[in-house]
């Protein structure tokens, strides 16, 4: 049976799941080990964990069936995945960013890359003559978040796909927000698909990792000899953990789309929310790009379990959580659990005030992640703090 050829559910439970020769143990076992016996001089599989561990090998091969790519390579954290595509560079180089990134991806380049000479743009992805206007033959990478954290925009990865192929740059495309079952970039013709782990692939606030998917060997080859080198790799421990909650990808995120749905219906006619940011939402200015990119592994449009609404000032945002009995006040997202958000405080916060206004991060502007809890229980913590 070739199991690569296999649907979504039965690549995630079986893909990199060889059975265990030693005992024949059905879960996988976790080889906490950092080194590793040769038999022979540079005879080996492994030699060494930093450059490769099986369980991580079982996760890498495990993803890459999911976002239909040739190879994956895990990282400790989203952020360290993010930081080898840059290591790709090299001084002078440039690279086009959505405007609207998670804080932590503005941060490293404004912060740290920008002392090495990468420049960054930033710009509206959603514009593609203005992602056009910014390329010039410096620009080595267009890099975009679809959706946005927090703002939810999409950005149309199979047209900015061709652009790039014409200027001859490579496309990232951080797939976080909606994991691959939800949408698969790769196969609308982005090179690297990013994954901060810590999110939905894990799905149980447990673990911090970072993934990269490519259909490239040369490219998988690049990044590897990255990561080798810098060393940002996740424990045998935390792959375990996130392969073993790969399993249960599909049912989550089918719970994880449809609670954030119905919550979104509940709230687009609220008089005391002044901006709901959902893409499922037929008023939302990307409906259209999110309904045709945004596809389970069956062809039917999805569009995560993410929701931002704006209640119009600081105090009522702070009012509203604090209300909330079953969401928690943390930053993150994608687990199992709901989970609110104070975007221009927390996870924006490293973004100056004047661009977060620019972007809509605004001082009433919450962030919440649904999670897979019963409906009617969402339904009503949303609806008594609202009031
Ligand atoms: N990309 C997105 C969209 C994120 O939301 C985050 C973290 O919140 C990251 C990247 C960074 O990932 P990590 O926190 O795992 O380093």
């Amino acid at each position: 049976m070739n199991k690569k050829n296999k649907k979504f559910s039965t690549k995630s439970i079986h893909i990199g799941q060889k059975p265990e020769k030693l005992y024949g143990s059905v879960s996988l076992p976790m080889y906490l080990t950092s080194t590793f016996k040769q038999e022979e001089f540079g005879e080996y599989i492994y030699d060494y964990s930093r450059a490769g561990n099986p369980t991580r090998t079982n996760l890498e091969e495990n993803i890459a069936s999911l976002e239909q790519g040739v190879g994956a390579i895990a990282f400790s954290s989203g952020m360290a995945a993010i930081s080898s595509i840059i290591h790709l560079l090299s001084s002078g180089d440039e690279i086009i960013f959505t405007k609207n990134v998670y804080g932590g991806t503005y941060r490293i380049m404004d912060k740290i890359y920008k002392n090495f000479s990468i420049i960054a743009h930033w710009t509206d992805t959603t514009d593609l003559n203005g992602i056009e206007k910014k390329i010039n033959n410096k620009t080595k990478i267009v890099f975009i978040e679809t959706p946005t954290n927090p703002m939810m925009e999409i950005s149309d990865i199979k047209s900015i796909a061709n652009l790039c192929k014409k200027h001859n740059c490579l496309l990232v495309v951080d797939n976080t927000f909606m994991s691959p079952y939800n949408q698969r970039p790769l196969t609308l013709g982005a090179d690297i698909v990013m994954h901060s782990s810590t999110k939905y692939l894990n799905g149980h606030s447990d673990v911090i990792g970072g993934i990269l998917i490519c259909n490239n060997n040369k490219l998988i080859e690049d990044l590897r000899f990255i990561q080798m080198s810098v060393g940002a790799v996740p424990s045998p421990f935390d792959c375990w953990l996130i392969q073993r909650s790969l399993k249960t990808l599909s049912v989550r995120m089918k719970a994880h789309n449809k609670n954030a749905f119905e919550i979104a219906q509940l709230l687009k006619n609220n008089p005391k929310i002044s901006s709901i940011y959902y893409p499922g939402l037929s008023s939302h200015l990307n409906h259209s790009i999110a309904k045709e990119q945004q596809l389970d592994p069956y062809g039917n449009s999805v569009f995560g379990g993410m929701i931002s609404i704006d209640l119009g000032s600081l105090s009522a945002a702070r009012k509203f959580v604090k209300k909330l009995s079953i969401f928690t006040l943390a930053e993150s997202l994608g687990g199992v659990e709901s989970l609110v958000c104070h975007p221009a405080t927390m996870t924006h916060a490293s973004i100056p005030n004047e661009i977060r206004q620019q972007l809509g991060v605004t001082d009433g502007l919450v962030r919440l992640s649904i999670g897979i809890e019963d409906l009617d229980d969402l339904k009503e913590d949303i609806e008594s703090a609202i009031k």
